[in-house]
């Protein structure tokens, strides 16, 4: 098997911001695999926020590639998944865009999508948040109208006037709304009192109210709360997820936190075991690593895989929207196709 990669900037159609800053464009690596005539595509997605950089990103993909230049067939993916995994502690995105590649070139061989390949009830199309980064009012208007069709809008929030922004929000749609704090408030009593006022504003639930050190208050606003609590910087894998004690209602999964579809789905699992409430979400990646999640938005209690729709120079082809709604390609693998422009070289390594 060949493992061939390539650096890329995403670019925003606007400039993307949240509570700690503002950015342009975020950096990701394709990765590619091939065997025989099958082609596998994978996604390393690294905003700054995840801690992850290209060059720690392109070491490990030097490793896996040393593991995966001797296989010659595919016959026990998640073996390979867990060997990948062991090469180093860290580099979840890295891992992820191997699982995903891998994923993509066994469902391609097998003439099967993803979700057909673990016996996984058919995916129907779902409607998906837009998320809305933090704005001057009149771009924030512009973004609301250009988010017509969506019937959810995700709002990034997390300063210290939320109430202005969302009243502001609420003069031009009374869309049903999810507010991503990212770690913003510190108050435990004011955050409750925002619960509730956020319920009487339409909002369907909180991401990651408060910071990932502050467990017991979040136990304590959860247990309180009349809307759901979602961690996301709280949570990136599955040890993550069976150490919460309360502190959420549920937990936003993303492909470049867990280390890709493969503990994505134990993590599916151990919250419907245990009544955990399941957001399939996603880093700002394009449509490579949102089309891989996407095979598994017959599980979820909410979907949020906007990112692809954020950019101006997707090189792929993969989920489809229309009226707000996601919807899988017909093809086998995670669905996907490069664009023919802007065009990858994907023998031109660095
Ligand atoms: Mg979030």
């Amino acid at each position: 098997m060949k493992l061939t990669y390539k650096t890329f900037l995403l670019e925003f159609k606007h400039p993307f911001g949240v509570s700690s800053n503002t950015r342009k464009e975020t950096p990701t690596i394709f990765i590619q695999l091939e065997l025989n005539d099958f082609k596998g595509y994978g996604e390393a997605c690294l905003p700054v926020y995840l801690g992850e950089t290209t060059h720690e990103a392109l070491s490990f993909l030097e490793k896996a590639k040393m593991v995966l230049e001797k296989i010659t067939a595919v016959d026990d993916l998640s073996k390979l998944i867990v060997e990948i995994n062991l090469l180093d502690k860290n580099n979840n995105a890295a891992k992820a865009a191997i699982d995903i590649a891998l994923h993509d070139l066994v469902g391609k061989i097998k003439k099967q999508a993803v979700w057909q390949l673990y016996d996984l009830p058919e995916v129907l199309p779902r409607a998906t948040s837009l998320t809305i980064g933090i704005d001057k009012e009149e771009v924030l208007i512009q973004k609301i109208k250009e988010a017509e069709e969506f019937s959810i809008l995700k709002i990034k929030a997390g300063t210290d006037n939320d109430k202005d922004l969302i009243q502001l929000i609420r003069r031009y749609t009374r869309k049903p709304l999810y507010v991503d704090v990212n770690q913003g408030w510190k108050d435990k009593e004011r955050v409750l009192d925002m619960m509730f006022w956020l319920k009487e504003q339409n909002v369907i639930l909180v991401e990651q109210p408060m910071p990932v050190e502050m467990k017991k208050e979040m136990t304590w606003v959860t247990e309180r709360s009349p809307i759901p609590t979602i961690a996301d910087e709280s949570v990136k894998r599955l040890k993550d997820l069976q150490a919460l004690n309360g502190e959420f209602s549920g937990v936003n999964i993303k492909l470049m936190k867990c280390t890709g579809i493969s503990e994505a789905l134990k993590m599916i699992d151990y919250c419907k075991k245990n009544k955990q409430l399941v957001l399939l979400g996603c880093m700002a990646e394009s449509s490579c690593a949102t089309s891989a999640m996407a095979q598994l938005m017959g599980y979820a209690d909410y979907i949020d895989l906007d990112a692809p729709l954020l950019y101006k120079n997707d090189p792929f082809e993969g989920v489809k929207y229309k009226n707000g709604y996601v919807f899988l390609s017909d093809r086998p693998g995670i669905g996907l196709e490069p664009k023919k422009d802007p065009e990858i070289i994907w023998s031109d390594n660095l």
